[in-house]
């Protein structure tokens, strides 16, 4: 017998259970190691039973295989200065992945309820709630418009942003999908913009998503998309709109355009 009573043996993989371990219902036990083998959300474990644990385990296993699955049909990036996308979509599937964090999780679009922005304004997490977060809700059959471009109060400087999508309950157990949309190295006017376009990106995205499900239900995949997709000229008309409002530049604009007119 140790210090802190008897060594702890895993009931799933026979292994040691250190300090990183769970107990179960009756006397079972779970290590670190199978642990991150379960679903990431919120688990009860100590009301679970080691069958519990199996099921659970093969809900994980079977994300994962959709992992495999996942054909990225649309990439979001936060502005033009992050070279790496922070959220995958899969279209054709109606599935999205959190690429800023590369966890592999795999999440319905349709379980999202609704999704925000989040920006801090220190690194210190008490201080924050001193502060007070500073949030945008992007509920879209709630509020009719994009939120504008929210302003960090004078005198602060930002240091994080946050896209957090929501959902409802699912085999995953996860309740808020938490994507970093900072850039973190221009000048705070710069970062919020890049920060702010990319939550713009994602809403309009969903709103067509939305839209499309709505009209064609859950049609084919195909049907889905040309549904979705906007005229040009329109979705041309609306980013000239967000350059009149300074949130895009004309540099950004005229990117867009080349993308959109495939010149
Ligand atoms: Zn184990």
């Amino acid at each position: 017998m140790g210090l802190f009573g008897p060594k702890k043996t895993c009931s799933i993989c026979g292994g040691k259970v250190g300090f990183f371990g769970y107990d179960l219902s009756g006397n079972d036990h779970l290590c670190g190691n199978c642990r991150d083998k379960c679903t990431p959300g919120q688990l009860d474990f100590a009301s679970m039973s080691v069958d519990d644990i199996r099921k659970n385990m093969e809900v994980a296993e079977a994300n994962k295989a959709k992992a495999d699955d996942f054909q990225a049909t649309k990439e979001f990036y936060a502005g033009s200065h992050f070279d790496k996308p922070i959220l995958f979509v899969d279209e054709e599937n109606g599935w999205f992945m959190n690429a800023a964090k590369g966890d592999g999780w795999v999440y319905n679009l349709d379980d999202i309820t609704y999704y925000n922005m989040r920006i801090n304004t220190s690194r210190n997490e008490e201080e924050q709630k001193e502060k007070g977060f500073l949030e945008w809700l992007f509920e879209p059959d709630f509020y009719s418009d994009f939120p504008e471009l929210p302003k960090v109060p004078d005198g602060e400087k930002l240091t994080g942003a946050y896209l957090t999508i929501r959902l409802a309950e699912n085999e995953l157990g996860v309740d808020e999908v938490e994507i970093d949309v900072f850039p973190g190295f221009f000048t705070d006017e710069n970062d919020v913009r890049s920060s702010y376009l990319c939550c713009h990106d994602f809403y309009t995205f969903m709103q067509d998503y939305r839209a499309g499900q709505r009209s064609g239900g859950r049609g084919t995949a195909a049907s889905r998309k040309d549904e979705s997709k906007e005229d040009p000229v329109e979705l041309l008309k609306k980013l000239h709109g967000l350059v009149e409002a300074g949130i895009l530049t004309q540099e950004e604009f005229e990117a867009k355009k080349k993308q959109i007119l495939e010149i």
